[in-house]
């Protein structure tokens, strides 16, 4: 009989554990004992050590200003809340639980293709955090939150490359939180129980539940053991576009305007962001979040809708604006891409009649790019591509500028 870990035959002072097929002696109990603490110390203070590289919010926003055009309020308030929530990590690993700080989960409201994705994205690229995005409607269209929970944090995961204190720290974007909303304000009238179910199931996991996830996701592998996520730590960035909470809030505001004998504010004169950054929790209950859900969202922000001038920035000024990318990706063709003013403030015009937001100005230059960049890798004689307002308007084909001949340039 030997402790099948260090082979060790045992004695009167190491004895030696029979299991299934295996011995292990009392000296490598203590020492896996060691190994199994150290970890733990070592998920706790995982944070510690992100804290003292963690950038300044100010730093953070710079950062996101390469990325993302407008949208300054709601750019400021998501680095504040990634920094304190980061904090409040770093707070837990000190001991000091005197005052505990609470989590500061963000729900960002606004019209699609406004930036919200991208803002989550930017800020988990900046703290080097996992991330992952998931659809909330995956919960409302099974009715139940079950799998799912686990799915969102294969992702993550995956993310983290497999090291679950880290993903424990990461960020996770739930897109179109405006779904799993209540159809009906009042309960007693309509009981929408499924609705609610999800929210509560939501509040959970806001809140902090622990799930094991298979770490290859699915069912496929049932022999994988399964990895023990807690998602108190993870950040929750909510985001949707709440369709008509904006005349929610109007009928409040407009109320109390009218109590006071104001003259009330036509709807067009306000920008949707406008209103929608005079959110209260009573708003988002009357749109039918119940009040648990809204009180684990304590920071909330309102979008503004895209103007044509803040479009066209986008296609410019980020870091990898889309003119850029196209830029890039002719120029590994040596051929020079140039975009004509007026091609981009056609750009801006179609994208803003399909009401997409900055989303519909990559389709929009795809559409026309592609013919363009379907001919020119097979061809070797152009140099310059120019696209006016009328490839963009598809009445014409973007201009092209030969090379000039071999014989002509050396003469
Ligand atoms: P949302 O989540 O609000 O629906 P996204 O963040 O997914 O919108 O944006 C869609 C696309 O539009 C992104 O790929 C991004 O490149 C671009 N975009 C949207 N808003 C902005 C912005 N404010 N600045 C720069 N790019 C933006």
């Amino acid at each position: 009989m030997k402790c099948s870990f260090c082979g060790r035959e045992p004695d009167h002072e190491n004895r030696v554990i029979p299991g299934l097929g295996a011995f292990i002696c009392f000296d490598c109990v203590e020492q896996c004992h060691d190994i199994i603490g150290r970890e733990k110390v070592d998920r706790n203070n995982a944070a510690a050590v992100e804290f003292s590289t963690l950038p300044t919010p100010r730093e953070m926003k710079e950062h996101i200003d390469r990325y993302v055009i407008g949208q300054d309020d709601v750019k400021m308030g998501i680095c504040v809340a990634a920094y304190n929530h980061y904090k409040r990590l770093y707070s837990r690993t000190l001991g000091d639980d005197d005052v505990e700080i609470e989590k500061s989960n963000v729900l960002m409201i606004g019209p699609t293709g406004t930036g919200k994705t991208l803002i989550a994205q930017t800020i988990a690229k900046i703290l080097n955090v996992p991330f992952s995005i998931v659809d909330a409607t995956i919960f409302t269209e099974a009715g139940y939150v079950g799998d799912d929970v686990e799915n969102m944090l294969v992702r993550l995961l995956q993310a983290a490359n497999y090291d679950a204190a880290k993903a424990e720290h990461g960020i996770i974007y739930i897109d179109e939180f405006d779904k799993i909303s209540r159809k009906s304000a009042n309960p007693s009238i309509t009981r929408d129980v499924s609705g609610e179910g999800v929210q509560q199931a939501m509040l959970k996991i806001l809140e902090g539940t622990v799930a094991g996830v298979p770490p290859k996701g699915g069912r496929k592998h049932p022999e994988q053991n399964l990895v023990q996520i807690n998602t108190r730590d993870i950040l929750f960035i909510c985001g949707g576009a709440f369709e008509g909470l904006d005349k929610i809030i109007e009928l409040r505001i407009g109320e109390s305007r009218m109590g006071f004998n104001a003259e009330i504010k036509r709807k067009s004169q306000f920008k949707i962001g406008e209103i929608l950054r005079k959110v209260e929790p009573d708003d988002l209950i009357s749109y039918g979040l119940i009040p648990e859900i809204v009180g684990r969202l304590p920071i909330v922000m309102g979008l503004d809708q895209l103007d044509e001038d803040t479009l066209l920035r986008i296609l410019t000024e980020p870091k990898n604006a889309l003119t850029k990318q196209y830029q890039k990706l002719f120029a590994m063709e040596n051929v020079q891409l140039i975009f004509q003013h007026d091609a981009l403030k056609e750009t801006v015009d179609i994208a803003t009649r399909k009401k997409t937001g900055a989303r519909g100005l990559r389709n929009v230059l795809e559409t026309c790019l592609l013919p363009v960049m379907f001919d020119l890798p097979s061809r070797e004689d152009i140099e310059k591509v120019t696209v006016t307002r009328e490839t963009i308007m598809n009445k014409g084909p973007a201009v092209y500028e030969m090379k000039e001949e071999p014989d002509k340039k050396s003469a």
